[in-house]
């Protein structure tokens, strides 16, 4: 049975950046991951800030697709506001690329990947843990002294372990488009009860022609149609008549990142514990500044030979530390945005309509820090408030 120092479950981003990031110091590094090839299938509408590609030291390489200056938000009464513009705010990237670069990255540091291998189980059989593996019909079994569980939103690790589970589970849907006629420098954003309750959806140009689109929206608890319905609602928007849709995949997000990430010889990374910003579902940011915690302490752990709860906490109290309050905010944020009925959408819209608010947009606006704008924006525009008494009682809470 083969040995390793560390088992990361999931080859996702965030786990293969944690394989790189612990090879690297000389760790015997196991990433297992159920699917035959790196990347896919995609879950994952790829738009992300240049810090994306800083903290991996990726080049911009063959993984920028496209660069985007500014947003349409598309009100539910059909009216929009055009924010940005003046300069780059976000990336769209090839996401299945980006993986298989990270993955390289993870192998050539040393660790190895195996591919077509489904974590079914672990075992603690101190001191090392056991995992059962499946691959293709056939069972195999490896030892760790580490486990990170990196598999994504639906975590088995996580259930395996008792972890708690994430507040909410997004569901989405989107697809690829060609025959688009799109300004390259936009994505577009609809909100509103009939297009995606809950949540929103997204039209985000993936190349310098406006031509090719990446598509989708996600929503919420609270909904009256299934998921395609909403799906069919945005193909029709004007805006997308006459395009192709080449191809369509699904996927989840998890809100609300859990209380608890460690455990003796566990600790959970990325997705799986639902470090993902609630107000758009970007999860490559935060999971990437989270891998970067959990390497530090478990590569600290490995040398101090303390790979219980008690030392593994660290983990926990420092990634908490650099990203737990714009995600607590994201969440309370998005309480807000959840109560806003398609009347409120289109007043706030409405209100945020002037040119004084939208430079305090265009300079305070970051997808990856949202909380950044909204101190700003409420001095301009205290009335924001005033349009509805319950989003007061929520901010104060
Ligand atoms: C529709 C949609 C759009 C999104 N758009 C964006 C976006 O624009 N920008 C952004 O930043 N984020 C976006 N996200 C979120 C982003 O995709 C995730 O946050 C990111 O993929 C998390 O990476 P991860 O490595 O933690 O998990 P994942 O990428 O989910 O990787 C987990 C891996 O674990 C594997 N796995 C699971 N269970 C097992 C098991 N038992 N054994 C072996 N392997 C296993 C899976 O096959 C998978 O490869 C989007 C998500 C969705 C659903």
């Amino acid at each position: 049975m083969d040995t390793y120092d560390i088992a990361v479950v999931g080859g996702g981003p965030i786990g293969c950046f944690i394989a790189q990031q612990l090879a690297s110091k000389g760790r015997q590094v196991a990433v297992l991951e159920e699917h035959k090839i790196i990347g896919e299938p995609i879950h994952c509408a790829g738009l992300v800030t240049k810090r994306v590609l800083d903290i991996t030291k990726c080049s911009q390489d063959k993984i920028v697709q496209n660069t985007i200056y500014g947003a349409v938000i598309h009100s539910p009464d059909g009216s929009n506001l055009t924010i940005g513009g003046d300069k780059a705010h976000a990336l769209v990237i090839n996401r299945q690329k980006f993986d298989e670069h990270l993955a390289q990255k993870a192998e050539t540091a040393g660790a190895t990947i195996l591919l077509n291998h489904k974590v079914i189980t672990t075992k603690k059989q101190h001191p090392a843990l056991t995992l059962d593996i499946q691959q293709n019909e056939q069972m195999t079994s490896i030892h760790c002294q580490l486990l990170i569980g990196a598999d994504g939103a639906h975590s088995k690790i996580r259930d395996l372990y008792g972890f708690p589970k994430p507040i909410e589970m997004l569901h989405g849907i989107s697809a690829e488009l060609s025959d688009a006629c799109l300004d390259p420098k936009y994505v577009h954003i609809f909100v509103g009860s009939t297009i995606a309750p809950g949540f929103f959806a997204w039209v985000i140009p993936t190349n310098h022609h406006g031509t090719n689109a990446r598509i989708g929206l996600c929503i919420g608890k609270h909904h009256t149609h299934p998921l395609n319905h909403y799906f069919t609602t945005l193909l029709q928007q004007p805006l997308l008549q006459g395009t192709t849709i080449m191809k369509r995949f699904g996927g989840t997000i998890p809100l609300g990142p859990l209380k608890k990430t460690v455990n003796d010889r566990i600790m959970l990374v990325g997705d799986a514990a639902a470090q993902v910003k609630p107000t758009s579902g970007g999860g490559i940011y935060p999971g990437l500044l989270c891998a970067t915690h959990c390497s530090m302490i478990a590569e600290d752990a490995f040398q101090k030979q303390r790979l219980d709860d008690e030392f593994l906490r660290r983990y926990h109290a420092t990634w908490t530390k650099e990203i737990g309050r714009e995600l607590t905010l994201g969440m309370r944020f998005r309480r807000i945005f959840n109560n806003l009925t398609d009347r409120q959408f289109n007043k706030y819209i409405e209100k945020l309509q002037k040119q004084k608010i939208i430079d305090i947009i265009n300079t305070y606006g970051d997808i990856d820090y949202p909380s950044r704008l909204a101190l700003p924006l409420l001095r301009t525009t205290p009335s924001l408030l005033s349009l509805a008494p319950a989003l007061l009682k929520r901010v104060k809470q």
